[in-house]
Formats: structure tokens, C-alpha cells, sequence
């Protein structure tokens, strides 16, 4: 036993020379990359999402947004072509079915539903639906004040020395 805590407290001594930078979240703070490696591939990813929204919001008589829909096909193919990763934020704006951009009232019509018996604020769901038939449904109830992973602010910070 004692062996045993002479060998933990020299592990333990060892981590404390090396460690980690963690923010009061939790998060671990990494050096950014200096360049992205895909740069070109986000940025036509990036301008063919807003090419889409844009289309969506200002042409109003084209009622099935096929321009629109054609830049967000793209997108997706480009996405899955060159395996960029999207933001859950982009994600979240984009229906997989019939690639339109999920305009309010526009698009996709939303409404917060709770199906539990006891009707607890708790098992809210806000659910997205597009006009196509296909919904998007986020539980809202739990946590009000969730973020992703890559929305959080604190990740974006920069590595101070
Ligand atoms: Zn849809």
C-alpha cells in the first residue's frame, strides 16, 4: 500500500509539470491551427450556403427554390466530397431531403410541442417543419442555454503564453 501511494504520488507529481490548460468550462485550451488545411473547400462551402439562403429569402416567384436547392445540393456533394465538416449551426439550417434553406415562415414553419402527460417544461421539443414534410426536432426543454461543441465562445479563444 505504501509502495502504492509512493507510485501514485510520482505520477501524479509528473502530470503536474505537464499540465493541461483547461478553462474554467472544462474545455482544453489548444493552440488554433495556424492555416486551415481545406481553406478553399470552407470558403465554397460557405459561399454556396449564403448563395442559397439568399436565393431563398429574395426570389419570391419560383416557389419551389431550385436555384436555391441546386447551390444547397452542391453544398452538400462538396461536403461529402472533400469530408469538410459542417457546423451544426449550418446544419441545422439546411433540410436533408429537399435541400432547402430553412427560412421562418418562409420555408419551415416552427412550433415547440410537449407530448408528456404531465406537460413539464422540461420535455419542451422544438420541432422545424419543413415544407417539404420532413421535421427537425431539438429538445429544448432540458437545457435551454445548450451550445454545441463549436458555438461555444471559449473555443475559440487564442492560446495565451
Ligand atoms: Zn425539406
Amino acid at each position: 500500500m505504501a509502495d502504492f501511494n509512493k507510485f501514485g504520488r510520482h505520477l501524479m507529481a509528473g502530470k503536474s509539470k505537464k499540465a493541461a490548460k483547461v478553462d474554467e468550462h472544462g474545455t482544453l485550451i489548444v493552440a488554433p491551427p495556424k492555416t486551415a488545411s481545406n481553406k478553399e473547400h470552407l470558403q465554397r462551402l460557405n459561399y454556396l450556403f449564403h448563395l442559397s439562403t439568399f436565393h431563398t429569402i429574395a426570389n419570391d416567384q419560383d416557389e419551389n427554390n431550385a436555384l436555391a436547392r441546386m447551390y444547397a445540393k452542391n453544398l452538400d456533394l462538396i461536403q461529402k466530397k472533400t469530408k469538410s465538416s459542417l457546423t451544426p449551426g449550418l446544419k441545422r439550417r439546411l433540410c436533408k431531403t429537399c435541400q432547402r434553406t430553412l427560412i421562418p415562415n418562409k420555408t419551415m414553419s416552427p412550433r415547440v410541442i410537449n407530448e408528456s402527460k404531465r406537460k413539464k417544461p422540461v420535455n419542451r421539443v422544438l420541432v422545424l417543419d419543413c415544407v417539404c414534410g420532413r421535421s427537425k426536432r431539438f429538445p429544448i426543454g432540458k437545457n435551454p442555454s445548450y451550445k454545441a461543441h463549436a458555438e461555444k465562445g471559449s473555443n475559440l479563444t487564442f492560446f495565451q503564453k
